[in-house]
């Protein structure tokens, strides 16, 4: 194992040894990474990256940690947390972000600077970087559907430039992107008016308040949508609303989640994830592909 002081010597409070995923991941639930760094700026991070491979540390780069599941046995290496890359500047319809900024303030600013495209992905709780690399999406707008291009570093450190025709893209996927740290992103949108944006914001907030189960922690949806149904729609037709394993449960409001409804541990969030599959696949003949990323050994 490296000797990790250097991290502490150059990022001081940013720099954390044995963290619980409790404190970085919606989960709530999930062991404890050996180091997280917070770095503040694109040279911070070229320089994590380069002490990284020299001292054979793995790295992994997290953005709010809203899509992931973390393994009760914890990550080994450097998780990067990219909160502090949180600039975002807009030019008339172009919108430069960096990796960190929520995804949430890409979609306010743009609404209310008139600009349409993104106000219906509203509430999505994760940053820049993790809407990119899921394409993230909701209420039929989805990240790439505006996304001109990208910068990153790539597995030897340098900096490289994407345009999106460069990345496959589809339903939460983007392909090419593995390996890659994203840095920053640009989109171009169009002039809306401004007014019907903002009023579709609040309604998109609304409806996510009204039928989502925001107030348990969960990484939202589990499963993807299958082609023509809704993986909701088939576990509550399975029975499963309301199915527990410890401390996991599928929640009752909307199906598609698995809540920690209180001292849930990865394993039992793995566990009702597999239930669920074999009790769908068994009810309705459907496989459900996991949509969630599952991080460290299960
Ligand atoms: C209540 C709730 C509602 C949700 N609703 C939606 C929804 O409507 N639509 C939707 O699509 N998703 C939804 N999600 C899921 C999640 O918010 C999105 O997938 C989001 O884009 C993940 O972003 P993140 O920053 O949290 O990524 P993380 O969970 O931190 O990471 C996800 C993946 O992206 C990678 N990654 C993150 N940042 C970078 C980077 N800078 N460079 C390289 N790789 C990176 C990680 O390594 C990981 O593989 C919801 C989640 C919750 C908790």
């Amino acid at each position: 194992m490296p000797d990790y002081s250097p991290l502490k010597a150059k990022f001081g409070d940013c720099c954390l040894f044995n963290e619980p995923a409790e404190n970085f991941t919606t989960y709530r639930a999930g062991g404890r990474a050996e180091v997280i760094v917070k770095p503040a700026c694109k040279e911070d991070l070229l320089w994590l990256f380069s002490w990284c491979r020299t001292n054979s540390a793995p790295l992994l780069v997290l953005g709010r940690g809203s899509n992931v599941l973390i393994s009760d046995k914890g990550l080994p290496g450097v998780a990067v947390l990219t909160e502090r890359l949180s600039a975002i500047s807009i030019s008339g319809g172009t919108v430069t972000a960096q990796a960190g900024v929520l995804w949430d303030e890409v979609a306010r600013l743009t609404a209310e600077n008139g600009l349409a495209g993104f106000e219906k992905t509203s509430g999505i709780p994760g940053s820049v970087g993790g809407a990119v690399r899921m394409n993230a999406g909701a209420f039929g707008q989805e990240t790439f559907d505006r996304l001109a291009s990208i910068e990153a570093f790539d597995a030897a450190g340098n900096t490289v430039k994407l345009l999106k025709r460069d990345i496959k893209f589809g339903y939460r996927r983007a392909e090419g992107l593995e390996g890659l740290i994203l840095l920053s992103a640009v989109f171009e949108l169009h002039a809306g008016e401004k007014p019907s944006l903002i009023q579709d914001r609040s309604c998109v907030l609304a409806a996510r308040e009204a039928r989502q189960p925001l107030d348990f922690p969960s990484a939202g949806s589990v499963f993807k949508r299958p082609p023509g149904d809704y993986a909701s729609r088939l576990i509550d037709a399975a029975g499963l609303k309301g199915c527990k394993v410890g401390g996991a449960e599928v929640s009752a409001k909307h199906a598609g989640f698995i809540i920690n409804s209180g001292g849930a541990t990865a394993s039992d969030i793995y566990a009702l994830m597999g239930e669920v599959r074999a009790r769908v696949k068994e009810k309705t003949g459907v496989e459900l592909e996991l949509e969630q990323i599952l991080l460290g050994e299960f």
